[in-house]
């Protein structure tokens, strides 16, 4: 390889790098080489992921192989995970997915872009909560969600469960709809249900008449809604604030989760919660060559705007950016949409969704929410076109 070429390095497979992939296919940079490290061998679109446990859209509906991917945008692709990272060596540490614990390796960059997503700080939830590490099964990482939910079924088979998510926000909620429904699916009949939504605010950020519309929709599948906090988690019960103890078989974790830990200590300003902090334009507050989009991200004009930091709205943005780093032109802010109207679904057919003053709920929010997720990944699996390699003109970082 040409020793003056420099090399752009993808931390994460998410909407924005994924996006950002295709572009590359299409349009090249002379100059430049591109490295994706992340772990898993999907991008797993996390909206279609209720549908998925309520078993209306199979796992291949929700996932885009990253191997065709690459292939296709001539990437070397990383199957590991980033463990470090210093800024000021523009160097990160990763290990490969097929030995997590082994000695990390080191990788030099000229471009970063970092996606992420949030993780789930282990030592700090089992401080939280003992038991959560070993009893509960975690929403996050997405991937391994998706490989144990069949195995959840297989045994609800065999005795009905009593199922507990816990989470305070709209994904805890769309869970526990999706996991009803897909006992029903699966002719379990017995199962018991319940979300355990801690003790501050339920559903933060969403309209009162759509938290009444939801709480109507539990009250009607006889799913419990219970405002306490879960202090431990054994085999067979959930620990509560209260002291209360609540019979569950299958707990699943559904609250927030961090921004990845090896942020810390990397260089980068981070916000009061570890996400990076970036300019409108995505980049690091604290360096012209990282870029940071999605859940690792925090906006430094809005940093507890947490849809200002969505990958999937964000991710034109930033494919844009990178492109415009490397060619010398100038950069795009992103505006987010900030709209906040999502909808949420309560099993497959049914959604509630608020836009303004206006409120929708049944098969006609639901229908929308699949057809935007369902063109979501289209665009992933169309076709590409041919590339069109283009000249950049200098720029300061391509040397
Ligand atoms: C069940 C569920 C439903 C949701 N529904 C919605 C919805 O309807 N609408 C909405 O706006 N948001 C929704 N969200 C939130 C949404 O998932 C996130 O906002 C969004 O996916 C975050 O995107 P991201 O690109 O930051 O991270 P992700 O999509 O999680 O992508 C992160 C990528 O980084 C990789 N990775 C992780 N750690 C490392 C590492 N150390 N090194 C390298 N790679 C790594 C991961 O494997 C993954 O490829 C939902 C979330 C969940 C869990």
């Amino acid at each position: 390889m040409d020793k003056t070429t420099r090399h752009l390095l993808l931390i994460g497979a998410g909407h924005a790098h994924v996006h950002f992939l295709r572009q590359w296919a299409e349009k090249p940079c002379p100059g430049w080489r591109v490295t994706l490290i992340s772990p898993y061998a999907h991008h797993t679109h996390s909206a279609m992921l209720p549908g998925y446990v309520a078993g209306h859209y199979t796992a291949a509906a929700c996932q885009v192989g990253l191997a065709p991917l690459v292939k296709e945008a001539k990437v070397d692709w990383i199957q590991g995970q980033c463990v470090g990272l210093q800024t000021v060596k523009n160097q990160v540490e990763y290990t490969l997915a097929t030995r997590p614990d082994g000695v990390p390796s080191k990788l030099h960059f000229d471009l970063l872009s970092i996606e992420a997503g949030s993780s789930i700080d282990r030592r700090r939830l089992e401080g939280q909560m003992p038991g959560a590490t070993s009893y509960a099964l975690s929403l996050r990482p997405i991937e391994v969600f998706v490989d144990l939910w069949p195995k959840v079924i297989e045994l609800a088979r065999q005795k009905p469960p009593s199922m507990v998510v816990i989470g305070s926000g709209v994904v805890a909620a769309e869970m526990v709809f999706a996991a009803e429904q897909s006992m029903r699916l699966y002719g379990v009949n017995g199962a018991r249900f319940s979300l355990v939504t801690g003790p501050g605010e339920w559903l933060p950020g969403v309209r009162e008449d759509v938290r009444q519309r939801l709480m109507a929709q539990l009250r009607a599948r006889h799913i419990s809604l219970i405002h306490a906090t879960c202090t431990a988690i054994g085999d067979e019960a959930l620990e509560l604030g209260s002291q209360a103890a609540l019979t569950c078989d299958v707990p699943i974790l559904a609250m927030d989760s961090q921004a990845p830990l090896w942020l810390q200590n990397s260089g980068l300003a981070l916000s009061s919660n570890g996400h990076a902090l970036t300019t409108p334009q995505q980049r690091s507050t604290d360096g012209e060559n990282v870029f940071v989009v999605g859940e690792a991200s925090a906006r430094q004009d809005q940093p507890d705007n947490r849809e200002a930091a969505n990958s999937l709205e964000a991710r034109e943005t930033l494919a844009h950016n990178i492109w415009a780093t490397l060619a010398g032109h100038p950069l795009k802010k992103h505006a987010p949409s900030g709209s906040g109207s999502r909808a949420i679904s309560c099993g497959t057919g049914y959604a509630i969704a608020g836009w303004g003053r206006w409120t929708i709920e049944g098969g006609l929010a639901w229908w929308w929410k699949n057809r935007q997720d369902q063109a979501i990944m289209q665009s992933y699996r169309n076709p590409m076109r041919q590339p069109k390699p283009k000249a950049p003109k200098p720029s300061r970082l391509a040397g």
